[in-house]
């Protein structure tokens, strides 16, 4: 080749790497294959990931109603390649003005959670709406539209689908026992088809008149209808009212930053108590050498143990400081100071488990779901979205065909409120419920390296943790660190949650240490994650096999 072709023939090769580089990979991992078929679809018609993450989430609305929705919450954590920010949408539930701090204390928790005095402001679509105005490049017609096929046309029953159908929370009230049981009374089965046209034409209308018409107009009047709802007389009567709902404000906020070994993790700040408690274990981890959990051989025990007390130190600060800032000040630099989590390290016993700390658990629902998408520009989106317990209140709005959340039972039952609690998380008009979903990125000398996140309630901070960990520390592929098995940490004084697949062998060692653990009723976690190798930029997924996690790359 003559030297001035093979000249060309290297810039070529240099154009087309920088182009690789800037228009890489896209990937979608979500919690169902039609789902990340939905984010797929508009990433192919050239939306970013802002129109994909919105898509996926319309979608999930159809395929996965037990577990997030348009009548619910979600917080966005969103990285916008271009100007290296990273920025978060707070689209949580909100109480209503109406609301007290005794409004559950002469209910069971059974009771309340599906019952219209649970159900929050919902902010999921108003969410979603702001990403898209703001830095989507689709319209919100145009990411609805695979989600209004799904609900018309009408998909087949997943297996995962099939199970949770057949929890009587499925089927509390005479509308959704019409849309989702058959003729005969029983629950929809594995491969029964389910359309749902309420809800398409409720995306229609969305489409056709914006956010306003949810939240201002027809279908804000079916919502607050809906939450009167009570089978326990006036005590369950939700409060919502229309000007809650032309009140509801999506916040945006400052991404909690910290340091972990090498890298920068940035995540989801108050009301969430996930990201202060991840960070707050990886403070207190980074003072011992971990590594070498993956196999849960030779240093599993030491590591597991440490986690496991890490864990529970950060509980015990969530339960007393952790609510919405905008309620009570939350001490976010002591608790996330170095000298803090200095301090806190001597309370580990390497050998022993430490004696209780802190106040105990309270119920919190276990559902809810992690999506994650990188776009070919490199514009990350790590989203967990929820309607609180399974299948939310029960409530399905008449008419309308979505559920309503049942988000409000994550305040505490009982107000705290006294001289030596600050009752962080106590019931307050306009005030979000603390939670503990933590859609999470990780940085690395600036450059992105993954995003991730659970559901899970209390139990996604340890998800979170020890998917952070298995990468971070054991370099584990974000595909094998999603299946290991788990353990999850809910209180600071309670028992640790263990998956059967734990080694026996590590579970009498850690009893053995004083650690109570009980195997747990339910899969731990669902972790979806997308990432980005920082030496040859190939763009990947994992997605968690304990639900139909599925993982689209292109
Ligand atoms: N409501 C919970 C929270 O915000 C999430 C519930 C779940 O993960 O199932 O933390």
């Amino acid at each position: 080749m003559p030297h001035s072709c093979r000249c060309l023939a290297a810039l070529l090769l240099l154009c087309n790497m920088g182009w690789a580089q800037a228009q890489g990979e896209a990937v979608v991992a979500a919690s169902h294959p039609l789902a990340a078929e939905a984010g797929a679809t508009i990433l192919r018609q050239g939306g970013n990931a802002v129109d994909a993450a919105a898509a996926i989430q319309f979608a999930l609305n159809v395929v996965e109603p037990q577990s997030s929705g348009i009548g619910g919450g979600a917080f966005l954590v969103i990285y916008l390649a271009k100007t290296h920010q990273t920025v978060v949408l707070d689209a949580r539930e909100v109480a209503p003005a109406a609301a007290s701090a005794d409004q559950f204390v002469h209910q069971s928790f059974e009771e309340s959670s599906v019952n219209g005095i649970a159900v929050g402001v919902p902010g999921t679509l108003a969410g979603f709406a702001e990403a898209e105005r703001r830095w989507g490049k689709k319209t919100l017609a145009a990411v609805l539209q695979p989600a209004i096929a799904l609900a018309r046309q009408g998909f087949a029953v997943t297996p995962y689908l099939a199970r949770e159908l057949a929890s009587p929370r499925a089927a509390l009230q005479p509308e959704t026992r019409a849309l989702f049981r058959n003729a005969a009374g029983a629950p929809l089965r594995e491969g029964d088809w389910l359309r749902q046209p309420d809800l398409a034409a409720t995306f229609e209308r969305i489409a056709a008149q914006g956010p306003a018409v949810f939240y201002r107009g027809e279908i804000a009047r079916a919502i607050v209808e809906a939450q009167q709802r009570s089978t326990i007389g006036p005590d369950g009567v939700g409060r919502m009212t229309l000007a809650d709902l032309a009140g509801y404000k999506v916040v945006q906020r400052a991404p909690l930053v910290g340091q972990y070994r090498h890298y920068t993790v940035v995540t989801m700040p108050p009301p969430s108590s996930g990201g202060v408690a991840l960070l707050q274990a990886l403070g207190v981890l980074e003072h011992f050498p971990l590594g070498r959990m993956d196999d849960f051989g030779a240093g599993a025990l030491s590591a597991t143990h440490v986690t496991i007390e890490a864990l529970r130190l950060s509980m015990a600060d969530r339960a007393l400081w952790l609510g919405d800032p905008a309620a009570t000040p939350i001490p976010l630099a002591r608790l996330l100071d170095s000298h803090y989590l200095h301090q806190r390290v001597h309370a580990v016993d390497v050998d022993r488990r430490m004696p209780d700390t802190g106040p105990g658990f309270m119920p919190e629902g276990t559902h809810t779901t992690h999506f994650s998408v990188v776009d070919g520009e490199g514009n990350v989106v790590s989203c967990t979205s929820t309607v609180e317990d399974l299948w939310g209140s029960g409530i399905l709005v008449p008419g309308y065909g979505f559920l309503l959340n049942n988000e409000l039972t994550d305040f505490n039952r009982v107000p705290q409120a006294g001289t030596q609690n600050p009752g962080a998380n106590d019931v307050r008009p306009g005030m979000r419920p603390r939670s503990s979903m933590t859609p999470t990125l990780v940085f690395r000398d600036g450059q992105w390296l993954m995003a991730y996140g659970s559901p899970g309630g209390p139990t996604i901070i340890s998800s979170v943790l020890e998917t952070t960990l298995d990468v971070l520390d054991d370099h584990l592929t974000g595909e094998a660190a999603v299946r290991l098995p788990r353990f999850a940490v809910l209180d600071s004084a309670g028992d640790t949650l263990i998956e059967p697949a734990l080694p026996a062998g590590l579970v009498d060692a850690l009893r053995a240490r004083g650690h109570r653990l009980t195997l747990s009723p339910d899969p731990i976690g669902s972790v979806q994650m997308v990432g980005e190798d920082p030496v040859s930029h190939t763009r990947w997924g994992a997605a968690d096999p304990r639900r139909e996690g599925t993982v689209i790359r292109f």
